[in-house]
């Protein structure tokens, strides 16, 4: 075990707090506890967290030797139960079944679920591994659920999709911070220290249906909550956009100069007007003329937006709504001002730029730009045509599983498809009906435990590699500890796996070797790291992309021009489609769900962590007082939350944070109380992303008051 301090990252979100591991070291004549953490944690000094760690950072040593870490490879025998194998023996099972699965059946029947999480080596190896060890186009990952309304937005507009095109610290100066359907209060703790200037100024704005931490934050005159209708934010944006047209608010110079497509954005906003936004949104037109004026006040100005406005079958147009206003208001690539969007998972950022998406090859290309595919596969030593075509979305993906022609086998990689994905009652049946299911983790999750494979992997403090934070900005991460016997890097599963397909290419196992190739690979796309190395990076230089070879990254963009061909901005027209969204009827509620402050993503880790299990150890469905008063329903007793896609069961909690049409469910759970098991399979057409924000439920109480 490495005995010196190690400086890396935080496991879990893309705020990437930096910490410091250090061994723990053993007394003597002391017996060691298995099960303690073998490191300790501690904050480090860093720009986007100052040290600070929220209570998900500083209990994740906890993940390390929990008493559920798999440290062999379960294979499923004829007894339908999981038992534990030889690597040669389940990587040589898995190996056979895929070939066998791919001769009767065609390369794209095998299918590549990745991750959002994945480091940027084994994001760009899994890519590469599914298109040339199993010459499948069916690949995507669970950012597919996460990023992917806010980066078909982002394209669209800039021509680029970097999550915050500045650096955080920049938030510190600003006087108005509009907060889009996020909550950083829970979320990522240690991001509102960088609003504090905002809350000095008067001058934070959360929109959000719940009366969440971050919207507390706005109290005692620190901003203003705006609490809309779920669901209805794009409506609130275009009325936003028709007030600063209206009242002559826009940045005329900057209109002309920098974006094209004026003309259409202000016609499709003309009907929009603050009284009618506010017999849909309930927001009074009074504080709509109010925040558009602040908005356009002067002085630092940011408009962030976050999973709450971008989960929906129209999150693309409301992303792309967001950001025509602060287009209008000539926000991006102003200093001091600017647009962005808060990436979620760890490496959510990363983990969409290096070839794990379905359209996608290394470097953000596009799979079907002939010369992006002759770029990837003069560094992959292939011929271009080797390279499959574009697959499918996750969802359409997932919806194929063990039918005919569709995926028949399937590697999943950093996701907990059962608990993560829309519709789970559908993945559960579809994963079963699969020939072969493989999954990697370091703990046997929902997902894993219906596996005919489990590979058990190393852990972030045991392995070294690189993460893109939610700024862009390339960090190591750092080994503090050997892993446990029996565990292996997913680099060499990978590797191990295309040497038993016969593959020819290479496929390396040490990490610094994986991003020297990645770096060729995305040198001279839109996310080039061809500049960036494991020397400087630990060196601390705080490297953001693109970053040339020979040449200085971009903490910054957008300054002089945008990524399109011309150089310009594209305001883009987009409008409410009536039927986008069921609204409740009666005796139905307005279903919201989100994120707890102790648990992050499936819950797969941090339900392991007894402190924040203990904090937060089952979904609870929050409603409002008066709702549960008159639906018969006590704090704390069960209810069952239904609607046409399935049915939750879970206790109640009563709270005035929640408006009386709608009730909060959080997605951190499985089995029975997965929130998921409410949300259908409608997508959004432009980026695939599912309906998870909101939905329709009937509560009813299991004993009533
Ligand atoms: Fe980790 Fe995110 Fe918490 Fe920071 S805010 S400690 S990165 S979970």
């Amino acid at each position: 075990m490495p005995r010196t301090a190690a400086a890396t990252h935080c496991p879990y979100c893309a705020l990437q707090c930096a910490m410091t591991l250090t061994p723990v070291a053993p007394v003597a004549g002391v017996a060691s506890d298995a099960s303690a953490a073998p490191v300790t944690v501690a904050g480090r000094d860093f720009p986007t967290n100052r040290g600070g760690l929220c209570r998900k950072g500083w209990t994740s040593a906890e993940l390390l030797r929990s008493p559920g870490r798999l440290t062999a490879p379960l294979v499923r025998g004829d007894d339908g139960e999981l038992h534990e194998a030889s690597w040669d023996d389940a990587l040589d099972l898995v190996a056979t079944r895929l070939r066998g699965i791919r001769s009767s059946h065609g390369a794209d029947a095998v299918g590549v679920f990745g991750g959002g999480g994945l480091t940027n080596e084994k994001a760009y190896l899994l890519g590469k591994f599914a298109r040339l060890a199993l010459g499948t186009s069916r690949i995507d990952y669970n950012g597919r659920y996460c990023m992917s309304s806010a980066a078909a937005a982002g394209n669209r507009a800039f021509g680029v999709d970097r999550g915050l095109p500045f650096p955080l610290e920049d938030l510190d100066d600003a006087d108005t911070i509009l907060l889009l359907g996020t909550n950083v209060g829970e979320t990522m703790p240690p991001f509102i220290g960088h609003l504090a200037g905002a809350q000095a100024a008067g001058g934070l704005v959360v929109v959000d249906p719940r009366r969440t931490a971050t919207a507390k934050l706005t109290d005692e005159g620190r901003g203003l909550h705006i609490q809309p209708v779920p669901g209805t934010d794009l409506p609130l944006l275009l009325g936003l956009i028709h007030l600063v047209i209206a009242e002559r608010l826009i940045d005329v110079d900057y209109v002309e100069q920098r974006t094209v497509g004026f003309d259409a954005v202000r016609r499709s906003v003309a009907q929009w007007w603050p009284e009618r936004v506010q017999s849909v949104t309930g927001v009074a037109a009074l504080t709509l003329r109010r925040l558009a004026r602040r908005l356009a006040a002067g002085g630092g100005t940011y408009i962030l937006t976050g999973r709450g406005v971008e989960q929906h079958v129209d999150g693309t147009d409301t992303a792309t709504a967001a950001i025509n206003l602060a287009l209008l208001l000539g926000l991006p690539g102003r200093a001091g001002s600017g647009y962005g969007t808060l990436t979620g998972q760890g490496n959510g950022q990363g983990g969409r730029e290096h070839g794990q998406k379905c359209d996608q090859l290394p470097g953000y290309r596009k799979i079907t730009d002939p010369a992006a595919r002759a770029h990837v596969a003069g560094v992959w030593g292939v011929d271009p045509d080797v390279i499959p075509g574009p697959g499918v979305p996750a969802v359409e993906l997932l919806h194929s599983l063990g039918r005919p022609d569709g995926v028949r086998a399937l590697m999943v990689h950093g996701s907990n498809l059962v608990v993560s994905s829309p519709n789970v009652a559908a993945v559960r049946e579809g994963l079963a009906r699969l020939d072969l299911l493989v999954v990697c983790d370091f703990f046997l999750s929902e997902t894993g435990a219906l596996a005919d494979v489990v590979l058990p992997i190393t852990q972030w403090a045991e392995e070294e590699g690189t993460m893109t934070s939610l700024e862009g900005r390339v960090i190591r991460r750092r080994r503090a500890l050997t892993p446990p016997d029996g565990v292996r890097d997913e680099l060499w599963v990978l590797a191990e796996l295309a040497r038993r397909l016969d593959c020819t290419a290479t496929f390396d196992t040490d990490p610094e070797q994986v991003f020297d190739e990645l770096r060729r690979a995305s040198e001279g796309g839109i996310a080039d790291y061809s500049g960036i190395d494991y020397a400087m990076l630990d060196r601390g230089e705080a490297a953001y992309w693109p970053y040339p070879r020979g040449g200085s990254g971009t903490p910054r963009l957008f300054a002089d021009r945008f990524a399109h061909d011309d150089g310009l901005a594209r305001l883009v027209a987009v409008s409410v489609r009536g039927s986008a969204r069921p609204r409740p009827g009666s005796g139905e509620l307005e279903l919201i769900t989100g994120r707890l402050l102790e648990h992050y993503q499936s819950g797969a880790q941090t339900r392991r962590v007894p402190e924040l299990l203990e904090a937060r150890p089952e979904a609870l469905a929050t409603m409002h007082p008066a709702t549960a008063l008159r639906l018969g329903i006590a704090d704390g007793a069960l209810v069952e939350l239904a609607n046409r896609n399935g049915t939750v069961r879970c206790r109640a909690r009563l709270s005035t944070d929640v408006r009386p049409d709608a009730v909060f469910l959080p997605f951190h759970y499985g089995d029975v109380q997965a929130a998921n098991l409410l949300i259908g399979d409608a997508v959004d057409p432009i980026s695939s992303m599912p309906e998870f924000k909101t939905g329709v439920v009937r509560v009813t109480p299991l004993d009533p008051i």
